[in-house]
C-alpha cells in the first residue's frame, strides 16, 4: 500500500475493465511522473466526456446531440437496422464501409453471470422501431462469443414472431471475441455472407 493519493489513484484505475493491479500501478506512476499539461489535458477530457456525451434517442449510439449522426442521415438506408453489442461495434462496422443502413445498440449482450438479462438492454426500444417503422430486416451482429451468440439466439426466436427478415453475419469471424478484433476485410464479407437467423 501507499500513502493516500497515490493509493487512491491506484485503486480507482483498478476499478477500469481490463486494468489489473499491476497495469493500476504503472499507470499511476506514470501519470505521477507525466508533465502537468498532459494531465490536465487528461482531466479535461475525462470530464467533458461525462458532461457533453449522452446516447441517441433513437439507436443508443454515443453522440453529443440528441440523436447520432447516422440517424440524422437521411442517405442511410432506414429498412435495415444492424443491431450491435456497443457503439465500438459500430466503428468496427462503419470501417468495413459495406453496410449503409441504420444500427441499433443494445448497451452489451446477454449474460446471466454477470446479472445481464434482456431486461437490462436496449430490446424495448428496439421493438418499438420496429413497430412504427418502415425497417425490412434486421441483421444481427453482436459478438462471435457465447454471450453474443446467446443474445442473437434471443432476438431471432423473439423477432420470428413479427415477421421481419431476420439475418445473422455468416460464419468466419474469430470466435470467442468481440467484433472489433476482426479485420474489415472479414467482417466486410461477413456482413455480405449474411444468412437468415430464422430457421
Ligand atoms: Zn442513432
Amino acid at each position: 500500500m501507499y500513502e493516500g493519493a497515490v493509493q487512491e489513484l491506484i485503486d480507482e484505475l483498478g476499478r477500469l475493465p481490463g486494468i489489473g493491479p499491476k497495469s493500476a500501478q504503472r499507470l499511476a506512476f506514470h501519470i505521477l511522473e507525466a508533465d502537468q499539461d498532459d494531465i490536465k489535458r487528461l482531466v479535461t477530457a475525462l470530464v467533458t466526456v461525462k458532461e457533453r456525451v449522452k446516447f441517441c434517442s433513437i439507436c443508443g449510439n454515443v453522440t453529443e446531440q440528441d440523436t447520432c449522426n447516422i440517424c440524422r442521415d437521411s442517405r442511410r438506408d432506414p429498412t435495415v437496422v444492424c443491431v450491435v453489442e456497443e457503439s465500438k461495434d459500430v466503428v468496427a462496422v462503419e470501417r468495413t464501409r459495406s453496410f449503409r443502413g441504420r444500427y441499433h445498440v443494445l448497451g452489451g449482450a446477454i449474460n446471466p453471470i454477470a446479472g445481464v438479462g434482456p431486461e437490462q438492454l436496449r430490446i424495448r426500444e428496439l421493438l418499438t422501431r420496429l413497430n412504427d417503422s418502415q425497417i425490412e430486416e434486421v441483421i444481427l451482429a453482436t459478438d462471435p462469443n457465447l454471450e453474443g451468440e446467446a443474445t442473437a439466439t434471443y432476438l431471432a426466436r423473439m423477432l420470428k414472431t413479427i415477421g421481419i427478415r431476420v439475418t445473422r453475419l455468416a460464419s468466419g469471424l474469430p470466435v470467442g471475441g468481440d467484433l472489433e478484433y476482426a479485420d474489415e476485410i472479414t467482417l466486410g464479407r461477413a456482413f455480405e455472407g449474411r444468412r437468415s437467423a430464422i430457421g
